[in-house]
């Protein structure tokens, strides 16, 4: 099953190439970008091409697209030569969210303690 484009929905506009982004990979399924505001020496986002609000969400409604997701995650990480790297999917506001189109974040290039501060 595949979602529709949400017209105000930032992510999906950058998916249309109707907001500008800089791609570091791409799919049929997934686009990868650099956050606009990098906490780390490599911080890309990859979005479905499909819109849905969260992760969950996505996983509901376009299981292949969460896969393409998954993908994409490999390819930036091989991409951007990261041996270890971090996955973020934050859902709801009161976890940071502020983009309510599914997307992980790649966080990498620099040291990374576990559990995060
Ligand atoms: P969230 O806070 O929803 O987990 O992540 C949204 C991310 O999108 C943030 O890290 C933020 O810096 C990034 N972001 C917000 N607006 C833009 C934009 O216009 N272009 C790009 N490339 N990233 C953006
Ligand atoms: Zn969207």
């Amino acid at each position: 099953m595949t979602t529709s484009p949400v017209a105000d929905c930032l992510f999906c506009r950058i998916v249309a190439g109707e907001v500008p982004s800089t791609e570091v990979a791409s799919s049929a399924g997934a686009y990868a970008f650099r956050d606009i505001d990098p906490k780390a020496p490599t911080h890309v986002l990859v979005v479905p091409r499909t819109h849905a609000p969260d992760l969950a969400a996505l996983a509901v409604a376009d299981p292949a697209g969460l896969a393409a997701v998954g993908e994409l995650v490999g390819e930036v990480a091989r991409a951007e030569g990261l041996e270890a790297y971090r996955t973020v999917f934050n859902t709801g506001a009161g976890a940071g969210q502020t983009v309510f189109h599914a997307h992980a974040h790649v966080i990498g290039g620099r040291d990374l303690g576990w559990p995060p501060g």
